[in-house]
């Protein structure tokens, strides 16, 4: 089995509250079995499996009880009913002279007919000597009630001679007789019934057992009345038998619906049951209980079992139903009792759902921990990691190039390359310890705190990426930071989380590896509130530009400002833009910022050219952003429609977020030049990527860094390094700004360089719209008495 099927099972392993779930269903089955146990055992579905199993069972009758019927044929060949007694006197003489051994009237004689039939028939009886049984029938008085019954008794003249059994049989509440009495007792005289007397059986009065209906009744061998009478049954035939006279003819005697044979005549269930008493098969009734306790037994037997081979319980559950069905028809044809099922089926089925309700959650909770690309636990799985606790390192591997890797891949692709990077972190993280957390993030843990062996286990993962990974006959190079955090496992997801940031800003820093430490928390906990409150601050105008002033050395005056973004936030105060901008810039958010400071600054340009001229502005954007097409195009449209000349305006390209795609975001500068707009590559000495900003954008300015400007007095270093860049500017045709001039031998080292354009705090600190047009374009003197815009540093120069 591979490590990540193993991974998975140990995944499915069934759940606290899985198990507490169908405990609970198996409960509530348990009960509700028990209530239909004692309240109704032998409903509908009892009767249906009792049928089958009757019908598995069928057997023949004994052949020792015959019927003979007072059929159709009977009735139209003696052409008269009631019929005249004589002929009943003549069968018995029939029956006897055959050699029968019991002659058992189901029939009526409890009213008087003429005296000479009624004589003719008694002498019969008389004749047969002790051989007739005939019948008594129990009446419910009009009252219906029980205790006042009645009971019709043949005429006297009849019973002097012959036995009297009863033909009472009491239909269940459906309707259906499925009992029989061994006897009955009426206005205090108890009586065997027919079918005790046929089937040579003694009893209880009252005692009911029931008809075992696999004895077929076709088996039950029949004679026609008037067959009989006329001789054309074989004597042989009946010798030795027991004969039960009854109506079987639609229209006379009495019918019962039976659960097997649907609806017959009284006299074959007379039969019948006389046949059940010969069969010895009156079986102990043990009711549900047996069935239910040895269900619950192999239910609980099959859950241990299920669980331990975690699979599901189908099989097991199949087996148990085989029981239920099987062991009370052994019952039945052993003769050793009968047993009901429908409360052990109930709890069956209750488990049974339950079972298969946890196996589709036992499924669904797997696969919501399983990530589909590479098979390997995700970040759920993670956070569920409780299997050990104690201090542990969390090591985090990202994917530094995804962005630009998938960019050139089709889905298929990425996938792959994402298996294969997810295959060689196995062979650093050990089997089954590799988690997805991320679409290009994998994190594992180390139980060693020795740094040493961590930075080392580190080394190795990324050497494995030195060879390209092969995708689609592709060489695709995946560059991977890390990031580690050290703590107690219990905090698996906490963990996780600050090895994640490590290793982003190890991505941010184009470093290997950082470690998470106090310092990069407090970045988090900054981030995190940058990220909550800032679209609300943006909306409510606690976010505002401000203008600082850029002033030409070479017209010596000021023509120009930079916008500058301010959050004054109500409870911090002013938070600074280099503190949030990054961390929009990181999480794709400064879109909405920037359309916002471009909106004010083309007003307030339009507003100052009105008075003076010419008055630019530059904007600050950040290249990441110009990778977003639809940016590019809302902003020129911005710029389109207001009034200004775009050639006043002047892009400030920052870069503190990698570019994901250079190509674009020279699309989108182009689109900005090609209405006229000026490039400047802000930060100039700073960023690793500016010379190559400069190569591929082509830019009409660049703006050198402020770190190497403060301290240009007295710094070689930094007075070679401003120097050149504008020898080497102006060499290619571009213009230098000049940021963080605080003092008056900056400005001067500048100018004597040949410095285009400063901006610093010697010149101005950034103000509000309203104070820059105050006081750089209403050319108005401040309180010192000095002209603001131009002559002060003109006098500057020469004093
Ligand atoms: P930046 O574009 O290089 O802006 C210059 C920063 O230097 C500003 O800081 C400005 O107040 C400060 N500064 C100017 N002169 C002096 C000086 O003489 N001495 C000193 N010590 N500092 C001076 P600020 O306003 O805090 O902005 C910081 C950075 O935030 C900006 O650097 C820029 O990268 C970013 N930023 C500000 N507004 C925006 C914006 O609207 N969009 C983008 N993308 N970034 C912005
Ligand atoms: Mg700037
Ligand atoms: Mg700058």
């Amino acid at each position: 089995m591979s490590i990540r099927s193993t991974l998975k099972n140990g995944l499915a392993k069934t759940g606290v509250s899985a198990r507490f779930g169908r405990s609970l269903a198996v409960g509530i089955s348990l009960i509700l079995a028990v209530v239909i146990g004692l309240y109704s055992p032998e409903g509908p579905v009892e009767q249906v499996l009792h049928n089958a199993r009757d019908s598995v069972n069928a057997k023949p009758a004994s052949g020792r009880i015959h019927i003979v019927e007072i059929d159709a044929k009977s009735l139209s060949a003696l052409n008269k009913w009631p019929w005249p007694r004589g002929y009943h006197a003549q069968l018995i003489d029939e029956l006897d002279k055959a050699g029968v051994e019991q002659i058992v009237f189901d029939v009526d004689f409890s009213s008087h007919s003429s005296r000479s039939q009624d004589e003719a028939l008694a002498a019969a009886i008389s004749r047969a000597d002790g051989k007739v049984v005939l019948a008594t029938f129990r009446q419910p008085q009009s009252t219906g009630e029980m205790n006042a019954d009645l009971e019709n008794l043949p005429v006297p003249m009849l019973r002097e001679k012959a036995f009297l059994g009863s033909v009472n049989v009491r239909p269940d509440a459906d309707g259906q007789v499925n009992s029989y009495p061994f006897g009955t007792i009426t206005e205090a005289t108890p009586r065997p019934s027919i079918g005790a007397l046929l089937g040579d059986a003694s009893g209880a009065v009252n005692k009911e057992f029931k008809i075992d209906q696999s004895i077929e009744i076709s088996s039950i061998p029949r004679h026609s009345f008037i067959d009989v009478l006329e001789g054309r049954v074989d004597a042989r035939e009946l010798k030795g038998k027991k004969v039960i006279i009854g109506a079987t003819a639609i229209e006379i005697g009495d019918r019962y619906a039976t659960a097997r044979f649907g609806v017959i005549p009284g006299v074959v269930v007379q039969a019948l049951a006389a046949e059940t008493l010969i069969a010895g098969t009156v079986l102990p009734e043990l009711g549900p209980w047996p069935m239910l306790a040895l269900t619950f037994a192999a239910v609980l037997l099959a859950i241990q079992w299920t669980d331990r081979r975690n699979t599901t319980g189908l099989v097991p559950s199949l087996l148990i139903a085989l029981i239920i069905l099987v062991v009370p028809l052994v019952a039945e044809r052993y003769k050793i009792a009968h047993l009901d099922v429908t409360p052990a089926l109930l709890l069956l089925a209750g488990s049974m759902v339950a079972q298969y309700v946890i196996g589709i959650t036992k499924q669904i909770s797997v696969e919501r921990r399983i990530d589909r690309t590479t098979g390997l636990p995700n970040m759920a799985a993670w956070q569920e990691r409780v299997d050990c606790s104690g201090d542990h390192n969390v090591i985090v591997a990202e994917i530094a190039n995804f962005g630009e890797i998938v960019a050139t891949l089709d889905r298929t692709e990425s996938k792959k390359l994402v298996r294969a990077v997810a295959d060689r972190l196995e062979l650093s993280s050990g089997p089954g310890e590799l988690y997805r957390i991320g679409r290009e993030r994998f994190c594992w843990r180390t139980e060693t705190l020795d740094s040493d062996a961590v930075e080392s286990t580190i080394e190795a993962s990324a050497s494995l990426f030195n060879t390209a990974i092969p995708v689609s006959g592709r060489s695709v190079r995946a560059t991977l930071c890390f990031g580690v955090a050290t703590g107690d496992i219990k905090d698996s997801e906490g963990l996780a989380n600050q090895a994640t940031l490590a290793a982003k800003r190890a991505n941010e820093l184009g470093k290997r590896l950082v470690w998470h430490n106090d310092r990069l928390a407090q970045v988090t906990d900054q981030s995190l509130f940058i990220l909550s409150e800032f679209e609300e601050a943006l909306m409510t105008g606690q976010i505002s530009v401000v203008y600082q002033p850029k002033y030409s050395l070479i017209d010596d005056c000021v023509n120009g400002a930079e916008a500058l973004v301010r959050w004054e936030h109500p409870d911090k105060g002013m938070v600074s833009p280099s503190l949030f901008v990054p961390v929009l810039e990181r999480e794709n958010l400064m879109e909405a910022l920037t359309l916002f400071v471009l909106r004010q600054v083309v007003g307030d340009v339009e507003r100052w050219n009105s008075v003076r001229q010419p008055m630019g502005c530059a904007i600050n954007i950040s290249a990441s952003l110009l990778a977003n097409p639809a940016f590019a195009k809302r902003a020129v449209a911005i710029l389109r429609s207001s009034g200004i000349d775009p050639s006043l305006l002047t892009i400030e390209l920052t870069e503190t977020a990698a570019l994901s795609s250079q190509e674009l975001a020279a699309s989108s500068l182009n689109e900005f030049k090609q209405l006229g707009a000026h490039l400047s590559i802000d930060d100039y000495g700073t960023g690793q990527s500016t010379l190559t900003y400069l190569k591929s954008f082509s830019a009409d300015e660049i703006k050198i860094d402020q770190s190497f400007v403060k301290l240009i007095a007295t710094d070689n270093a930094n007075k070679i390094m401003v120097r050149s860049s504008i020898e080497m500017a102006h060499a290619l045709g571009m213009k230098v700004v000049a940021e963080g001039v605080e003092d008056i031998t900056a400005l001067n080292v500048l100018r004597e360089y040949g410095c285009d354009t400063i901006q610093g705090w010697y010149i101005g600190k950034p103000v509000t719209r309203d104070e820059f047009m105050q006081r750089w374009c209403l050319d108005l003197f401040d309180t010192t008495g000095r002209n603001s815009s131009r002559d002060w540093v003109g006098q500057a120069r020469t004093g």
